[in-house]
């Protein structure tokens, strides 16, 4: 990991050229299939002892990439490192830096490649002293030079797309709630929404605080209507085209989001073929 976070320093700084994607078309069929393949690679290598599998989660603002990436993260036993957490971690100390990034944040913009690459690098130099092995990376790459410095530095088993649709995903950032006490994640919002061309209805429920957490809920300030609204326009210019690029490369596992958690949990595990082992253990007591 080391080696990882000081190549993607120096990657960055070399790479200060933009440089284009591929955009091979791959077509879908094949594209599952090479990600499934890389997905079992990646499992592979942690059964031989070799090294932990090397993931990222792509995803609209929204679409519960932290909820899915901690939960596989803990399964599988890697860090998962969240660059909007480390973003916001900068932004709670106090100085010039952080009034400069909370004025990109809070209106829905991305921060500039070097300051992500500068906090990635030493959250990666931090997880390799304490002897982190593997990641679950979520919200990094976003954009394509991102994407091309990552690709440069190290292999990337799997990428999970998760897709849910655009009506559900600014109900749901409208919704977050964080407890400002222990950290937890929840929603307030019940999703209730039509299928589509006769498809079936999506209902995704509310996931609550537990009442020790309910008076000290906050809201993410970059959470407002307005600034949703820029972050998800920003996601289709930007992040979107990362897509592409992991699509043409045989990585890219497209997962459509049937409905909340309960649903869509067994569902995904069952499309990265991995058994759930808390379902294993109530299943034998
Ligand atoms: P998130 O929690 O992933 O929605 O990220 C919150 C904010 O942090 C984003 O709206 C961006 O301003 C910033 N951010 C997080 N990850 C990146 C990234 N990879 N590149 C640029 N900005 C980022």
């Amino acid at each position: 990991m080391a080696a990882i976070s000081r190549a993607i320093r120096s990657c960055a700084a070399a790479s200060r050229r933009s440089m284009a994607a591929s955009s091979k078309e791959v077509p879908a069929d094949v594209a599952r299939a090479a990600a499934a393949a890389a997905a079992r690679r990646g499992r592979e290598r942690d059964r031989e002892g070799g090294r932990r599998v090397q993931w990222v989660f792509l995803g609209c603002p929204g679409v519960g990439k932290g909820t899915y990436a901690s939960r596989l993260s803990r399964m599988l036993r890697v860090p998962h490192i969240a660059t909007g957490d480390l973003v916001r971690d900068a932004l709670a100390s106090p100085g010039p830096f952080s009034k400069q990034l909370a004025e990109i944040v809070n209106h829905g913009k991305l921060v500039s490649d070097e300051v992500i690459i500068n906090l990635l690098s030493k959250r990666l130099e931090e997880g390799e002293e304490k002897g982190e092995l593997g990641f679950i990376l979520d919200g990094f790459p976003r954009t394509i030079r991102q994407a091309e410095i990552l690709e440069g530095v190290t292999d990337i088993d799997l990428v999970i797309n998760l897709k849910l649709r655009e009506e559900a995903l600014l109900a749901k950032c409208l919704g977050r709630r964080m407890c400002s006490q222990c950290g937890g994640n929840f929603n307030v919002a019940s999703i209730d929404i039509e299928g589509e061309n006769g498809g079936p209805r999506m209902y995704m429920p509310p996931l609550l605080p537990p009442p020790q957490c309910e008076s000290k809920l906050i809201t993410r300030p970059d959470d407002t209507e307005e600034v949703v609204k820029e972050r998800l326009r920003v996601y289709h210019d930007l992040s979107e085209p990362v897509e592409e690029f992991y699509r043409a490369r045989g990585k890219l596992l497209e997962f459509n989001l049937p409905g909340g958690l309960p649903e869509s949990w067994p569902k995904l595990l069952q499309a990265l073929n991995l058994e759930d082992p808390g379902k294993e253990r109530s299943a034998a007591v």
